[in-house]
């Protein structure tokens, strides 16, 4: 058994996923980095290795389920537990055009496919995980969500980018948060949603203002809390976001 915190990152090959691995590693804890697709699960996780950092890839597409308890049973026949889970893995789907509101015309597809990634395949591993998040002495649980689901600042009218299917299926991760954490609030577990900020990555496009260093910061917070910190909560870095 490694006395050594262990993590998995979901979507770890690039952007904020990527960039969270390592700052986690920095923090002298081993990160498992899940990939859907293996050649660049690799390549990430050798370069963080070439940074002297303990991380490893795991073959991870989290709309898989054979993924899933593949993942799970890697997990605990080589470490019996997991500390922390970071769900970074999201999608915008390519229906969803930048700045406009896609409600009258995205396509029921496009809609399912964004809750596969964003919601159901979240809930999935986070379900099949949370047997091993309970062996850890004090399990962190981080669901990387948006500003853009939260119905709050959505129903403010001067908000005006609305990509329908990405926005709803935040919401409703966020939901799994607060039933997730109020499930667990007898355990050390903790459960908080992340916004990262508008970052720059292939999601968040070149004109967005934070790069991914900044990113991946409340992400790291949130999965590195300590025993007094919050569960149950929607935050940007210190800032607590409205649901
Ligand atoms: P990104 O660069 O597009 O990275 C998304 C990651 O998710 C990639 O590694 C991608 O893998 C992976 N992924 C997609 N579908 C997957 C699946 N079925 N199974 C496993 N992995 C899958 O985007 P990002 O900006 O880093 O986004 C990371 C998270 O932050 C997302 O949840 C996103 O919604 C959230 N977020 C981002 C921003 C922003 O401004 N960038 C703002 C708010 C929230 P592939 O490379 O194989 O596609």
């Amino acid at each position: 058994m490694s006395s050594k915190l262990i993590a998995l990152v979901t979507g770890a090959n690039k952007g904020l996923g990527f960039e969270t691995s390592r700052q986690l590693a920095q923090n002298g804890i081993k990160v498992l980095m899940g990939a859907r697709k293996e050649a660049k699960g690799r390549a990430a996780a050798e370069k963080l290795q070439s940074e002297g950092l303990d991380v490893g890839f795991i073959l991870l597409d989290i709309t898989k389920s054979e993924h899933i308890k593949h993942v799970k049973k890697y997990i605990e026949k080589h470490f019996g537990r997991l500390d922390i889970l970071v769900n970074n893995a999201g999608m915008l789907h390519k229906e969803e055009p930048l700045v406009s509101n896609s409600v009258e015309t995205i396509s029921l597809k496009a809609l399912r496919q964004t809750f596969d990634v964003n919601f159901f395949g979240t809930v999935e591993l986070t379900q099949a995980l949370l047997p091993l998040i309970k062996k850890s002495a004090a399990g962190r649980i981080v669901n990387v969500s948006s500003i853009l689901g939260s119905l709050a600042y959505q129903s403010e009218e001067s908000e005006k980018f609305k990509p329908f299917a990405y926005d709803a299926s935040k919401t409703a991760l966020n939901q799994f948060t607060i039933h997730l954490s109020a499930a667990l609030r007898n355990t050390p577990i903790k459960v908080n949603s992340a916004h990262p900020g508008w970052v720059k990555t292939d999601m968040g496009g070149p004109d967005a203002p934070m790069d991914v260093t900044e990113g991946a910061k409340t992400a790291v917070k949130l999965a590195t809390l300590g025993p007094k910190g919050p569960t149950g909560k929607f935050f940007h870095f210190d800032e607590e976001m409205p649901w």
